[in-house]
């Protein structure tokens, strides 16, 4: 009764997050959507209804991965506790900066909200958001109470998201690990993937400095399989934990897709976020867009992509992608980011091939326009060709933005871990493999995905695995990973 009374008195809309302007973004890497203040954040908060959840009734909570006790910290911030609200929502996150920033929370807790029924949802990615900045920004990160150590020794092969929740869960019950991490910087994806504009690093960095904090050891430049194998890892650590992400990217196969000027999304983002091109000649990686860049695909990976384009100078900057608008699997606020800056969207049209100049330079795309059919097995409807409709497109840069796979060097080089007919690594509901002591998660297990499924996976494989070394070692038979089993 009392939430019926507050649901008439509710604020319909969310309160705004004020934003870079769309003409002065484009010519800059500094972040999109500036932040709320606190009296905003806390009229936010108010918007909440504490709502109750019952046997027949999910609420935001129930769509939240990491399990945040959503209504508690709102509450807290309703009141103007906002120490108190942090410390309920690090009880169960390690990466909040980052969640509130990137998470696609209109699918997960925000998709949820009972006052998103009728209006906007209360904006509880942003909420995480201030949060975790005033927490940073006032250095506010708590004591971090170390537990008596429990004598067992844990491996985490990469410092993704999920690697990162499995280290920060486990040392906080008292495990001594290490994260073994490809790269120079931690972070995976959220370093070398998601442009500064939408993550700034300096975040990702305090991030990563937090979880330290609680113990963990990280150590850069270590790509297990070429160094020491999980085998090696086994003779020294009781478990080990796979989080090496799915960053091998796919191409479309297509005539011409040798020709220079057509480039992976991931090796476009890797050069400018992580090797710093779009601060050449300081940083000296180059990089080259043409007056017309265009991008395959329509995923956040390709929303990235078009839009870093145009801030590196592309005179225009176009998505290519096969089915319609509704369809578009990107978080809509980045498509709203990316039409706001200016990317063209040519929708339902496919490429079929490349085509060269006399120096062997992409100029053009041949396509074809499509229409959509009856759904597929991903539930979206299925593109099909409009035979005739062959059309061409000027270009001098073509970023192939299509999907990720998973990592192959660790499945390549432990023999008995059993993989999936999609090269992933069979897992159980625990996130444990077909080799005793090593679990997986994230990315790895599940295909290319999101930062909180990832994080999920993570925490779920923390618990199985503090029981595992704690109590309860059992394991399954390996034909229980056979394909198709998990
Ligand atoms: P990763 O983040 O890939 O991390 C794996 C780590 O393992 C990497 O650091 C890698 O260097 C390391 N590694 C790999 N092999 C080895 C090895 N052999 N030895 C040691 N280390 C190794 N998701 C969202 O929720 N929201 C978004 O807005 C979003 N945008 C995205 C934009 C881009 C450009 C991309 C590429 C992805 C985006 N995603 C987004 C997806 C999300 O980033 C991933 O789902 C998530 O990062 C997966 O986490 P992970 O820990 O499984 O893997
Ligand atoms: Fe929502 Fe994501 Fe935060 Fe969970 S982590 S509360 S799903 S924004
Ligand atoms: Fe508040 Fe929405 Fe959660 Fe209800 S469902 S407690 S209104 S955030």
């Amino acid at each position: 009764m009392a939430e019926e009374k507050k649901k008439s008195r509710i604020v319909p809309k969310k309160y705004p997050m004020p934003e870079q302007d769309p003409k002065e973004r484009v010519r800059n890497f500094n972040e999109v959507p500036i932040g709320q203040d606190k009296e905003t954040a806390i009229l936010e908060a108010k918007r909440c209804l504490q709502c109750k959840p019952g046997p027949n009734r999910e609420i935001c909570k129930d769509g939240c991965p990491v399990e945040i006790d959503i209504p508690a910290f709102i509450k807290e911030l309703q009141e103007g506790n906002l120490e108190g609200a942090m410390s309920i929502i690090r009880e169960k996150q390690n990466l909040p900066a980052v969640c509130g920033r990137v998470c696609p929370y209109e699918n997960q807790c925000e998709g949820l909200c009972i006052v998103g029924k009728k209006n906007e949802p209360v904006g509880i990615g942003r909420l995480e958001r201030f949060l975790a900045d005033w927490e940073r920004n006032e250095q506010m990160h708590g004591k971090i109470e170390t537990p008596p150590s429990t004598g067992k020794k844990v491996a985490v092969v990469g410092g993704g998201p999920a690697g990162l929740t499995v280290a920060g869960d486990l040392a906080r019950l008292g495990h001594k690990v290490t994260v073994f991490e490809a790269l120079q910087y931690s972070g995976g994806v959220l370093v070398y993937g998601i442009p500064e504009f939408r993550l700034p690093k300096e975040i990702v960095r305090a991030e990563v400095d937090f979880i330290k904090k609680t113990g963990v050891e990280i150590k850069n430049d270590f790509v297990v399989g070429k160094l020491d194998t999980v085998d090696d890892l086994l003779e020294e650590y009781d478990a080990v934990f796979v989080g090496t992400g799915a960053g091998l990217p796919n191409w479309t196969n297509l005539e011409g897709e040798n020709l220079n000027g057509i480039l992976s999304a991931n090796e476009f983002l890797t050069r400018v976020n992580l090797m710093k091109a779009f601060r050449f000649p300081d940083y000296d990686t180059p990089i080259r867009v043409g007056k017309t860049v265009v991008t395959l695909g329509g995923g956040n990976v390709a929303m990235d992509c078009a839009r870093t384009a145009l801030r590196l100078g592309a005179g225009e900057s176009i998505i290519l992608y096969r089915r319609s608008d509704a369809e578009l699997p990107a978080r809509r606020e980045e498509v709203n980011h990316a039409r706001e800056e200016g990317v063209k969207f040519e929708m339902l049209a496919a490429p079929l091939k490349y085509i060269g100049d006399d120096c062997g330079n992409v100029k053009q795309i041949e396509a074809i326009r499509m229409k959509l059919g009856e759904p597929d097995d991903s539930g979206r409807r299925r593109p099909i060709r409009i035979e005739g409709s062959n059309f061409i497109v000027d270009c001098q840069t073509v970023l192939v933005a299509i999907g990720q796979s998973p990592n192959p060097l660790v499945p390549m080089t432990t023999p008995d871990l059993k993989t999936t007919k999609w090269g992933t690594i069979a897992v159980d509901a625990k996130g444990r493999t077909s080799k005793k002591g090593v679990f997986a998660g994230g990315d790895i297990s599940t295909g290319a995905a999101t930062v909180i499924l990832a994080m999920g996976d993570g925490k779920r494989a923390a618990k199985a695995m503090h029981s595992y070394l704690m109590d309860d070692p059992s394991w399954p038979a390996p034909e229980a990973f056979e394909k198709g089993a998990c």
